[in-house]
């Protein structure tokens, strides 16, 4: 049966990433569903997590390696900056007491001044620009 199943598997594309994160929906979705299963929202539930269960199975056996791996780094990409905008928020988060952060207007780069200096001129670090603000 193993044997079976490994010959099976040979030349497709597998769980990856992408997969794990549409099954975790697809779970996420299938409870409430479950639950609430005689209200709209209950039978508006099913059939998306069985769409995303169909899709993660057809990503699994799909034989086309190329652009099954190509959608898997599209979705790392995509939680890689969601993740770091995240750890960027949460790094000011912990800092907001000593520091005050700007975005500047002109290249949307946020930038760190020290508390408690009053209205100060601050000067962008990557573009030059500069702007008043109070710190
Ligand atoms: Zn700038």
């Amino acid at each position: 049966m193993k044997e079976k199943l490994y010959r099976f598997m040979v030349g497709r594309n597998g769980n990856d990433e992408l997969n794990r994160f549409l099954l975790l929906v697809c779970v996420i979705f299938m409870l409430p569903a479950m639950f609430f299963s005689k209200s709209i929202a209950g039978r508006l539930l099913t059939p998306i997590a069985l769409v995303l269960l169909g899709l993660t199975y057809y990503r699994m056996f799909s034989k086309n390696l190329l652009r099954r791996a190509e959608e898997n780094g599209r979705y790392l990409m995509l939680r890689g900056r969601i993740r770091s905008m995240f750890r960027v928020k949460k790094e000011q988060w912990v800092q907001r007491k000593e520091y005050k952060f700007f975005v500047c207007p002109a290249c949307k780069t946020t930038l760190r001044v020290p508390k408690g200096r009053g209205k100060i001129k601050i000067v962008c670090r990557k573009c030059g620009n500069s702007f008043m603000g109070k710190s």
